[in-house]
């Protein structure tokens, strides 16, 4: 599903100009355009859904297949050492962008939270 209305869908498509690092047929890791740490990368499925209880059963083989990729890209781009993920879900989570995307951040020490 593609919402013309949201940024990820259109960075997923191109339309939106993005460094990406990694992409197959069901997801797309790019860096983040304000990053929170050394390494900032934003891993996104490219179906379109808000939050986990969006996700559906399709969704969460998608994710589930994501976790599992995710520590080879991560450990090809500068993440070693480890790295956090982080998914905000709502509001009260700050979430910005209403597309799910798993945070990836490290290439350095990370305070603690
Ligand atoms: P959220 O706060 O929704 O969990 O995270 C959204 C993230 O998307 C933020 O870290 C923000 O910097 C990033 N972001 C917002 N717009 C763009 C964009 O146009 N391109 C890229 N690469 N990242 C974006
Ligand atoms: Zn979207």
């Amino acid at each position: 599903m593609y919402d013309e209305r949201c940024i990820f869908c259109r960075i997923i498509k191109g339309e939106i100009p993005s460094v990406k690092v990694y992409e197959d047929d069901e997801m797309c890791v790019f860096k983040d355009v304000e990053p929170k740490a050394a390494v900032h990368l934003l891993a996104v499925p490219k179906t379109h859904f808000k939050l986990l209880e969006e996700a559906g059963e399709s969704g969460a083989e998608i994710i589930a297949r994501m976790l599992k990729k995710i520590p080879i890209i991560a450990a090809g781009n500068g993440c070693k050492n480890g790295y956090r993920l982080v998914i905000n879900q709502g509001d009260d989570a700050g979430q910005t962008v209403f597309h799910l995307h798993i945070h990836i951040l490290g290439g350095e020490k990370l305070s603690d939270f």
